[in-house]
């Protein structure tokens, strides 16, 4: 490579431009002091990049900017370029012939450089002066007063000079590069092992965790594939369980209601039977004590007229002697006492017939009340039995909400998903009977409205009705309505109106946090009492509101009318609820009223059963009483005609006699208990008939009834568990699984047999328990974290081998690099010898090793000896001595490794003149293979040069170059010598 051609323009004193061209050999620039050569050795350097102003000798970079002279003014720019031929291809720049140049503008600041004119960066540049081998330190630029720097350098600094010259300066800018390299790849692999290990630290448990969760997620779907079909099997069996127990259920209260109605009854009439039958008998003995009584009085009597009958017989037998007189008075005595009888016999069968056609009429009594109280009992029977079915249906309806929209249905039995749910429109609103059909009318399916908390839940809901197929609802979420009213002016021109009622909205009641639902679906809404005055206020509001009449007619917005008779409907939503506690309320009512009438039958039938035996008894009377009537009138005939026989006397009944008198009163009187006793002693014993059956019939009951109550017990501990097991099962389909019952069954069948199938959940369950807590985050996370730990254990690797590669290259280098010192060292050694016995004239000089062992680091020394002498400290050496010592070293070194230029500022000024011919001559020497800049004053030099420029400052201050001969030149170095 050749430096070809210097131009300048505005750099130092090259206030007009400068060119200097060059090829090759040796070139001397002469010139007077001050003249501005040495300025041109600046501007190479400064094109190469030197960045130190003071190495240009100035005190800040804008120094090199041409500063004015007395005539020419301040330039603002300096600018140098330099022209290399590169024909062999020394630096790689793709050109046979390139420039670079550098340029600095005043005030500006910073510096532009360009290769072949276009904008390059410093490195670019420092990579060619590397390349080249002309770079600031090396030996390519010797500036004035420098050269015998080399001698009394340290051998570090030495060290320096032999590294240039044995080119291992690029592979020591590599080696720092590589060293940097090293440096941050160990600072990131640090850093990434760093990471690795924590990430490892982490690791070990999310992995536990990870797997857990993923054998969670595993068994979880396995026991999902198996449970839903067992709970849709068990829901359906335990359903079917269910209505059986419902209607075994219903059956035994039927039964059980049956058993305790006739238990009731049978015991309501035991207690009245056995009351009657206690009357009767304290009735009874009481009557048989006046009987005793009586009889022992009659006793007495019968005694004493014994004895006057018998002799009143004997007298009449004839077996008595007495006058006809005495016996025509003793017959007149029978007769007329017989006779009396006979009346006495008339009155009493008077009495008893009067007796029992007073029974036979209390009996027909008896039968209407019976007949009409049985009807009343019919007619409270049916009624019960109408409202224990009714009661029933709506209980049925309510509980199945099957007067419900399917997907109304649906949330309601699925509403403890939903935090938000409030209920049902209808759930939500009390209404008086008598507004019912007016709000029922208004609200129509909006009661089937469901209400939430907020349009959130509502999505949720709606999400869920999508996803379950599970129907169409309509939803109100609290937060988004607002409460409606009527205008101000309307609502007073409602007051005192006829027929009207109120708003709407005033006839509900509902919990406070419900009032803005009441007024967003009825607070614009008038009730009046007719249809007539709906239509007439209607009118009055011209038609700007739904006016709705008691009867639930509706004059709509704009006067749309709809109305007419609505079927009654007990299950309509507003009103289940209170027709269920009318019913209620009323059945036991009934059942009351029936046994009242239960037993009242009872007692009814006592006195007709009474009053059948008083008629029986006193039939009886009557006819014993007759036939001794006929008897006794038959004998008295008999005892007439006797008298008639003996008596021409008219028969006069004499006075009978107070025992006959007392007797037929008192035999009435006995005759008269005595029925009355048997008809108690009948009723008393046919009561007690009566009363047995029912006892045992009771205690049948009883034993039925103990035994419907155990089978009740049990239905009922068995529903409760069924229906525990029901709602378990429901609650793990929707919670669990978020699934309607109607979903799971087109789920997944169950393949297996139920038994199986059971054990396999009871399993699973145990084996998800068992895993504890869970977290399904930790499988994405670990693997996250994987990917994370493998990406940098990847790194990790990528980077131990970047780090291997480096110190092998750092290796490498330092091979080559020692080789290389060691090779020029060698080198070297051999021509200093040489060079330095040539500019001595003999003597010995050698470069050595401050430390041989360690050649990457070794400092270099100088061992010189001019001939006769032995100094050994170089700094004792003369200037002169320095200077031949150091241009030997220097020329030993050119001669060892080439360089392409280089740039000698009066290097020569302190040899003697035959030193500065041999100077000279070894310039010439060396030039094939490194071009010369020598700039001098001295003539030796001035005659050894292939080409001279001579540097002038015609314009004060204004450097100037022309090429000059020899004699010129002596002619220039004269003048400056003058
Ligand atoms: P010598 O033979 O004494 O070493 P020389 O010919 O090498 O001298 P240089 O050192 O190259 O001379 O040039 C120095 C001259 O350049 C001085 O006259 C100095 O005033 C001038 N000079 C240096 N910098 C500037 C500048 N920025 N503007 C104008 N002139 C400058």
């Amino acid at each position: 490579m050749k430096l070809i051609k210097v131009e300048a323009q505005g750099f130092k004193s090259f206030a007009d431009k400068v060119v200097l061209n060059f090829d090759g050999g040796v070139v001397g620039i002469v010139g007077p002091n001050g003249s501005g050569k040495s300025n041109i050795n600046d501007a190479i350097r400064w094109v190469l990049g030197e960045q130190s102003s003071k190495a240009l000798r100035g005190n800040s970079m804008e120094d090199v900017i041409f500063a004015g002279s007395k005539t020419v003014k301040e330039l603002d720019k300096a600018e140098v370029i330099l022209t290399f031929d590169n024909s062999d291809h020394a630096v790689s720049v793709p050109h046979d012939v390139f420039t670079i140049s550098r340029v600095l503008y005043r005030g500006k600041g910073g510096n532009e450089y360009y290769i072949n004119g276009e904008i390059a960066r410093f490195r670019d540049i420092k990579e060619i002066a590397m390349e080249s081998g002309i770079s600031k330190s090396s030996l390519a630029i010797i500036s004035q007063g420098t050269i015998s720097d080399i001698a009394e350098a340290s051998p570090e600094q030495r060290r320096g000079i032999i590294e240039e010259a044995a080119g291992t300066s690029k592979y020591k800018a590599r080696k720092i590069e590589a060293l940097r390299k090293l440096e941050t790849t160990e600072e990131a692999l640090d850093k990434v092992r760093t990471i690795i290990s924590e990430l490892e630290k982490r690791l070990v448990p999310l992995r536990k965790q990870a797997e857990k969760a993923k054998i969670f997620i595993e068994k979880s779907n396995e026991l999902k594939s198996v449970e839903i079909g067992l709970l849709v099997e068990d829901l359906k069996f335990f359903s079917d369980k269910m209505t059986f127990l419902n209607n075994e259920l219903s059956s035994v209260n039927e039964k059980k209601d049956e058993l305790e109605a006739k238990l009731s009854l049978y015991s309501a009439s035991i207690k009245e039977n056995s009351n009657s039958k206690l009357k009767l008998e304290l009735d009874a003995d009481k009557l048989q004590s006046d009987l005793s009584k009586i009889e022992e009085s009659l006793h007495q009597l019968e005694l004493r007229q014994t004895r006057i009958n018998q002799r009143r017989q004997d007298i009449l037998n004839g077996d008595i002697k007495v006058t006809p007189e005495e016996k025509i008075e003793t017959l007149k005595q029978e007769l007329s006492e017989n006779f009396a009888r006979i009346n006495h016999y008339k009155a009493y069968e008077e009495k008893a017939e009067a007796e029992i056609a007073k029974a036979k009429e209390l009996s027909l009594n008896l039968d209407k009340e019976l007949f009409s109280l049985a009807s009343t009992k019919t007619t409270v029977s049916n009624r019960l039995e109408t409202y224990k079915t009714k009661l029933q249906v709506l209980q049925d309806h309510k509980n199945n909400k099957t007067n419900l929209y399917k997907g109304t249905k649906t949330i309601v039995e699925h509403s403890s998903l939903f935090k938000g749910y409030k209920g049902t429109v209808a759930d939500l609103i009390q209404v008086e009977k008598e507004f019912a059909k007016a709000i029922e009318s208004i609200l129509a399916s909006a009661l089937q409205h469901i209400v939430v908390d907020t349009s959130e839940t509502a999505v949720k809901a709606v999400n869920f009705l999508k996803e379950n197929r599970g129907g169409w609802a309509t939803f109100i979420p609290l937060t988004s309505i607002q409460p409606k009213d009527m205008r101000q002016d309307h609502l007073m021109a409602l007051q005192g109106q006829k027929g009207f009622v109120a708003l709407a909205s005033e006839l509900v009641d509902t919990k406070e946090e419900f009032s803005v639902l009441k007024r967003f679906l009825l607070g614009n809404i008038v009730v009046t009492q007719t249809i007539e005055d709906a239509n007439r206020i209607s009118k009055l509001l011209q038609l700007k509101y739904m006016v709705v009449s008691l009867d639930g007619d509706i004059v709509r917005v704009g006067g749309v009318m709809s109305g007419g008779a609505k079927e009654d409907n007990q299950n309509n939503l507003l009103e289940i609820d209170r027709n269920i506690s009318e019913f209620e309320k009323a059945i036991p009512k009934l059942m009351e009223e029936k046994s009242q009438l239960e037993l009242k039958e009872v007692e009814l039938k006592n006195k007709k059963q009474e009053s059948i035996s008083t008629i029986n008894e006193w039939s009886m009377e009557l006819s014993n009483t007759k036939s001794k009537r006929l008897d006794l009138t038959d004998r008295n005939d008999a005892l007439k005609v006797q008298y008639d026989a003996v008596s021409s006397q008219a028969l006069e009944f004499s006075k009978t006699d107070e025992i006959t008198d007392e007797i037929s009163k008192l035999t009435e009187k006995r005759n008269e208990i005595s029925a009355n006793l048997r008809i108690k002693r009948t009723r008393i014993s046919s009561l007690a008939s009566e009363i047995a059956p029912f006892v045992s019939q009771k205690t049948e009951v009883e034993n039925s009834l103990y035994e419907l109550s155990k089978n009740h017990s049990q239905f009922i501990n068995e529903k409760n568990k069924v229906e525990f097991i029901l709602q378990e099962n429901q609650k793990r389909l929707t919670e669990h699984y978020q699934m309607t019952l109607e979903m799971a069954q087109s789920y997944q069948k169950l393949e297996i047999d139920l038994e199986e199938a059971r054990v396999i959940v009871k399993n699973l369950k145990q084996d998800i328990k068992a895993l504890g807590n869970v977290n399904l985050d930790s499988i994405q996370e670990c693997e996250e974290v994987e990917e994370r730990y493998n990406k940098l254990k990847e790194n990790e690797n990528e980077l131990s081998e970047a780090k291997n590669t480096i110190l092998d290259a750092i290796a490498e280098m330092d091979k080559i690099i020692v080789n290389k010192i060691q090779e020029t060292v060698d080198i070297v050694n051999k021509e200093f010898r040489y060079v330095f016995q040539t500019m001595f004239g003999g003597g010995d000089a050698q470069i050595q090793y401050t430390d041989p062992q360690n050649i990457l680091e070794t400092g270099i020394d100088i061992i010189a000896q001019p001939p006769g002498k032995s100094v050994k400290n170089l700094k004792l050496f003369s200037g002169g001595e320095k200077a031949i010592i150091a241009i030997s070293l220097l020329f030993a070194i050119i001669k060892a490794k080439p360089i392409p230029l280089c740039i000698l500022d009066e290097v020569e000024a302190a040899l003697d003149e035959a030193n500065v011919i041999r100077y000279a001559e070894f310039l010439q020497s060396l030039k094939d293979k490194t071009q010369f800049i020598v700039i001098t004053h001295r003539h030796g030099t001035m005659t050894k040069v292939d080409h001279l420029f001579g540097a002038t400052m015609q314009k004060r201050g204004v450097t100037s170059f022309f090429s000059v001969e020899l004699a010129k030149a002596k002619e220039l170095v004269v003048e400056e010598n003058n």
